[in-house]
């Protein structure tokens, strides 16, 4: 047993992802950043796995489903509700409406927290408990602080967490709250409390920070491209839109795609040889959209940050996205592009996926379905090129997270009284 843990810690490395010097896994939370050049640090298999058998091991579906391709050692070690396995559902009626020919939503909101962020939180718990840590600390506009206080307490684990003041949708708080996590809120925004955070966890080294610039959370999150894989019978999808806030999730998602591509994953999961990953789409709320805007202006090594970040969305409310670099190079790498709608283009493609297809997600979730209703009506040459493609939309959240942000577009009278008796419905049904 100990020889097989042994050799799993040889697979990995950690490693600064703009300079690549490498670090000691199991180092990590002692620092978080390169210590040569302080850019953020990644995971990366070296093992080959091309000849190996197959990665399904411990679970029939989810997350730990990929046990093998995952950097935590023992397994005895595993925190988990579950998560993954959630369904790959084929958009019959959107794309018809949009004209496009094959369209999947990755519904993520069916995850045990409601929300991808279960994904890369049950790995990141796991490898806190593997390293010993007692206590662990996030940022969050929500759903981070939902996931880490739910996986802290099935580990038993403090947990402490900052939201932005007045910035954080109901659903989220209450679990948070449930879950019994310690709960403070920063006078600020978002970004504030992920400063504030980073500072404590970077000076007191008893404490580990779980926002998703720590790597393992990204290890978790990339299985959601292994699933998409798999549910599309072992082919990629053509294109992967998805909705961009911290970076996290098209940065996650972009690592798994290339890791079925290129470290000889295809055999395993079953890619048509050949066949490239994805270009991805990363799609940003027009007043918090500094990715949209860098990939606009054509700048690959720095984005300029939004000091103030306006969006309903409260989830992708972020100016001042900690995983820029990865988010651009994901875009960028995969030939993909980066683009921005309004609350209103949201807040109408949120009402579209729940009353065409049944699917009711949060608001920063409709960003991929405000984006493709945008360039379907333009019948721009992104369209063009999409249009007899396989789509995939990562959906990353339920809409039970935030129903207040839907509920006060409806109008006063959009719901009628009436008395108690058949004539008055009668009435207003004739
Ligand atoms: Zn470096």
């Amino acid at each position: 047993m100990v020889s097989e843990i042994q050799q799993k810690r040889e697979q990995f490395v950690l490693r600064c992802f703009a300079c690549k010097t490498e670090f000691r896994i199991d180092d990590y939370g002692k620092f978080y950043r390169c210590l040569k050049c302080g850019n953020l640090l990644e995971i990366k298999r070296i093992a080959d796995l091309s000849s190996s058998k197959s990665p399904h091991a411990i679970a029939s579906y989810g997350v730990w489903n990929y046990f093998d391709l995952i950097p935590l050692w023992n397994k005895s070690n595993i925190v988990s509700l579950s998560e993954g396995g959630t369904p790959l559902i084929e958009c019959r009626n959107l794309a018809r409406s949009f004209g496009l020919k094959s369209l999947h939503v990755k519904f993520e909101g069916l995850n045990p927290t409601g929300s991808f962020k279960d994904r890369g939180m049950t790995v990141g718990v796991s490898k806190a408990k593997e390293l010993g840590y007692k206590i662990a600390m996030c940022a969050s506009t929500g759903n981070t602080s939902a996931s880490l206080s739910a996986y802290t307490a099935r580990a038993q684990i403090r947990c402490i967490v900052l939201v932005p003041k007045g910035k954080i949708a109901m659903g989220k708080m209450a679990q948070a709250i449930a879950y019994g996590a310690e709960i403070y809120q920063v006078e600020g925004n978002f970004d504030d409390s992920l400063r504030v955070a980073s500072e404590i966890c970077e000076r007191d080294n008893k404490i580990l920070l779980l926002n998703s610039l720590n790597p393992f959370r990204i290890e978790g999150q990339k299985t959601v491209s292994f699933e998409i894989v798999e549910q599309l019978g072992g082919s990629m999808p053509d294109f992967v839109v998805l909705p961009v806030g911290n970076g996290g999730n098209i940065t996650a998602a972009w690592k798994g795609f290339s890791e079925i591509f290129e470290d000889g994953l295809g055999g395993l999961l079953g890619n048509q040889l050949g066949k490239t990953p994805p270009m991805m789409i990363g799609v940003q709320a027009e007043g918090a959209a500094p990715i949209a805007r860098a990939f606009k202006e054509g700048r690959k090594d720095s984005i300029e940050p939004i000091l103030n970040p306006q969006t309903e969305a409260s989830a992708i409310n972020i100016g001042s996205p900690i995983s820029w670099m990865k988010a651009l190079a994901a875009i960028y790498d995969s030939g993909g592009l980066a683009d921005s709608v309004s609350d209103e283009e949201i807040f109408s493609a949120q009402k579209l996926l729940a009353s065409r297809e049944g699917l009711f997600v949060e608001p920063a979730s409709a960003t991929p379905i405000a984006y493709l209703a945008r360039i379907a009506s333009a019948r721009s040459d992104e369209f063009d090129q999409m249009k007899d493609s396989v789509i995939a939309c990562i959906c990353t959240g339920s809409g039970l997270k935030d129903p207040n942000a839907l509920l006060k577009g409806v109008k006063p009278d959009q719901i009628q009284t009436i008395s108690a008796d058949t004539k008055s419905l009668e009435k207003v049904l004739a």
